[in-house]
């Protein structure tokens, strides 16, 4: 697997810094489970995001601070060492099929069970989905699309982050396999047509709602709902 289409810095440092949704959080982590590359850079992030923390002068607290921030943390006693308990996973990891093995952690643990068990829905010919639950504005998705299906072309109000888990497809801006991410933005417009050898699985993270631009798509829009 050789991946041509990695995450863009910006991205990998936000993410380094702890900045993204969740959503976006979990696509990053699952192209970073695939792509030793990425993996050195959001390293190289956190080195250097380090390395300010460590140059920075400390600041005085304001006396009673400590106390205050074990009181939000829910302790009951200020001045505990007890650290506080983690929040629940939304979702307990599932034990997929070993037939599943496109689906890299963290994502697997988003799965309530293995692919071919999940409630697909399908959202338009050759198209079906799994809305996956995740906090925050974006919304996250595993999509599937029949092979050789050319996708109605369409332009995006916000940003979409497309990760490739298996199969694979092109559009305008090249060929993306196993482990390729595209980011589109708002200027983007493409029409994706997926490989003809088989279905192809992605993990999609959506800041805002498709836009297609052509009337049949359009007419189409509130009934598919990609
Ligand atoms: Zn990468």
């Amino acid at each position: 697997m050789t991946i041509q289409h990695h995450l863009g810095d910006d991205l990998l440092a936000s993410y380094a810094a702890g900045g993204t949704d969740e959503a976006t959080g979990l696509l990053v982590a699952t192209h970073l489970a695939l792509c030793p590359a990425c993996r050195t850079a959001v390293a190289a992030f956190e080195a250097v995001g380090g390395a300010i923390m460590a140059g920075c002068e400390p600041a005085d607290l304001n006396a009673g601070a400590f106390a205050a921030l074990e009181a939000r943390l829910g302790r009951a006693e200020p001045g505990s060492s007890v650290p506080p308990a983690s929040p629940a996973p939304a979702f307990a990891p599932a034990a997929l099929s070993a037939a599943a093995p496109a689906i890299p952690q963290p994502l697997r643990s988003y799965l309530v069970g293995p692919l071919d068990r999940l409630r697909w829905q399908r959202v338009g010919p050759g198209v079906r989905r799994v809305p996956l639950r995740v906090g925050g504005g974006a919304t996250a998705r595993l999509l599937e699309l029949a092979p050789g299906l050319k996708l109605p072309r369409h332009g995006h109000t916000a940003s979409e982050l497309t990760l490739v888990l298996s199969g694979g497809y092109s559009d305008e801006s090249g060929r993306f396999a196993r482990g390729d991410v595209e980011e589109a933005t708002p200027e983007d417009v493409h029409r994706p047509i997926t490989d003809p050898d088989g279905p192809c699985l992605c993990l999609v993270v959506t800041t805002g709602a498709l836009r297609f631009t052509g009337l049949t798509a359009r007419l189409l829009q509130p009934f598919i709902r990609l």
